[in-house]
């Protein structure tokens, strides 16, 4: 068998690689806590089920050191999420401060490892990323982490670290592109005055967390584009054509970071967008195609057979796997046997069991989002 994993040639460019753990297969969060489901250890049997990962494509996640931690978080923050881990409890004081030990963001067995190998994996795919290829860590995106707290199910922030890595390594311009249903909001706070990065979010209007209008520029590296229930492929194509592709090259970054949660897929719980996975994986690749050195983070996602689809699938395509019509009864019975507290077994509709790729869900790209581009451009 041949190797192709380390050819270089320009007609042949790298093979993808993958950032994972096994840290991700422990219970986590809690009891019906949205993020309780199985998400990226299921991937990962999925695509090990199509035989989609070569020798060496799958690279083990580090964790990131104390000191790591601290280029970005308040050192006492840092270490009251180790003590409260270490110890099993959080005073009120604690929890008022740092924000954990909440029905938000609780406190389990495993917490400070758990969250230390998502910003180690993070780091890494940056690093590899600069040697010019894409990397998927589906497990970051945890892209509302605070400097000084947690916040929205996220206690460190791991895109800051994989924008901080490229950085250090030299570059001048990155872009951070955000595709999850929900703000970007501690990504764009933190470089929100450095010029060095551009972040771009695309994500629902009036929800949580309520911040990311239209005019919000940040300190002027930020672009934001809300977008309304039942936002569709043709609209999420026409943003990224019209709106995020210009920006990226008027800013003309030297790498890319994507945060591609799930949640703005239809179906997902706890939004309201209508995407298929395919519109998303177009997105992907079309930034790829543009800018080959990106790391591809997860992000938010609450319905396991959506969530499993999309990355999966996200990484075949990335890998230039065929995608299969029907999936492999092993992979099915795999699908059959997720389960979710938020979704009723009736409303499984049987293609989450057995396919990957949703049919497209094009539509009118409405004037309310025809008209976005026009107002974050100029
Ligand atoms: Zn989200």
């Amino acid at each position: 068998m041949v190797c192709n994993a380390e050819n270089n040639s320009k007609n042949n460019p790298p093979k993808p690689l993958f950032v994972g753990s096994d840290v991700y297969r422990q219970a986590a969060f809690g009891a019906h806590h949205p993020l309780s489901i199985i998400r990226v250890s299921g991937v990962v049997d999925v695509c090990r089920m199509l035989n989609w990962f070569e020798p060496g494509q799958y690279r083990d996640s580090p964790r990131a050191s104390e000191a790591e931690l601290c280029k970005f978080h308040d050192p006492e923050y840092v270490a009251a999420v180790r003590a409260a881990d270490a110890s099993g409890r959080v005073d009120r004081a604690v929890r008022d401060r740092f924000r954990i030990g909440t029905m938000e963001n609780p406190l389990f067995p495993g917490l400070f490892r758990r969250a230390t190998t998502a910003v180690g994996g993070s780091i890494l795919a940056a690093e590899l990323a600069l040697q010019g290829q894409v990397v998927f860590h589906p497990s970051g995106g945890t892209h509302h982490g605070r400097a000084d707290r947690a916040s929205g199910f996220c206690y460190f922030n791991d895109p800051v670290f994989a924008l901080l890595t490229l950085l250090e390594a030299g570059l001048e311009r990155v872009l951070y592109v955000d595709l999850d249903a929900h703000h970007g909001d501690g990504v764009q706070d933190a470089f929100s005055e450095d010029e060095r990065v551009l972040t771009v979010s695309v994500h629902e209007e009036k929800r949580w967390p309520y911040s990311g209008l239209i005019d919000d520029r940040g300190a002027g590296s930020a672009r934001n584009l809300p977008v309304p229930r039942g936002f569709n492929d043709s609209e999420l194509d026409f943003l990224v054509e019209h709106a995020v592709m210009p920006l990226g090259r008027a800013f003309g970054p030297e790498a890319l970071v994507i945060t591609c949660g799930a949640d703005p897929l239809e179906g997902d719980p706890l939004s309201r967008l209508s995407l298929s996975n395919v519109a998303l994986w177009r997105a992907v690749e079309t930034l790829i195609a543009q800018w080959p050195r990106t790391v591809v983070l997860g992000g938010g996602g609450y319905n396991p057979w959506t969530v499993v689809r999309c990355w999966s699938g996200l990484w075949g395509r990335l890998g230039g796997q065929r995608i299969p019509q029907r999936l492999p009864s092993e992979v099915s019975a795999f699908m059959q046997g997720l389960e979710s507290d938020l979704i009723d077994e009736d409303e499984v509709p049987s293609a989450w069991l057995t396919t990957l790729a949703d049919p497209p869900n094009r539509g009118p790209v409405r004037p309310q989002v025809e008209r976005l581009p026009g107002l974050v451009l100029h």
